[in-house]
């Protein structure tokens, strides 16, 4: 069996065939509503975040006439399903690993001393005078530290 998917259906058509909006709807609201595209028979959903929406009543909807229904999510408009947005979501939002100490290009402005490896000098063992090479201005290295 083919499921199908549709978008989330805010408004549907009444018995008289006037426009109800879902969010003029309590979830105590009885009625009959129907599809505004394929007028097929709809029941009102309640969720807690969303509020109201209606959904078609697969059961009583003939799958021929949902096929044309401009609700229907073909596979090539098909928006991403809740799941997937928050799986982008969570990675949208993962940042990069903490930052574990990784060995550069150091200089220690206090020793005039280049050297590489973690933010320590080893001659004055501090790391406070120590700047990255990479972030300097290769111009104001002194001369025998240059390449
Ligand atoms: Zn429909
Ligand atoms: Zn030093």
């Amino acid at each position: 069996m083919i499921i199908m998917q549709f978008r989330t259906i805010r408004t549907a058509l009444d018995r008289e065939g006037n426009i109800v909006r879902a969010s003029e709807l309590t979830p105590r609201s009885r009625g009959t509503w129907s599809c505004r595209s394929c007028h097929s028979v709809l029941r009102l959903c309640w969720t807690y975040d969303n509020g109201g929406y209606f959904e078609h009543d697969l059961e009583v909807a003939e799958n021929i006439v949902l096929k044309h229904c401009e609700y229907l999510l073909t596979s090539s408009d098909k928006s991403p399903s809740l799941f997937t947005q928050a799986v982008s979501e969570i990675l949208q939002r993962t940042e990069p690993l903490p930052k574990v100490p990784s060995s550069k290009d150091y200089f220690c402005v206090l020793c005039n001393h280049a050297y590489y490896g973690l933010r320590k000098c080893p001659y004055c063992l501090n790391s406070l005078y120590s700047t990255e090479t990479a972030l300097r201005d290769t111009q104001t290295i002194p001369k025998k530290w240059a390449i």
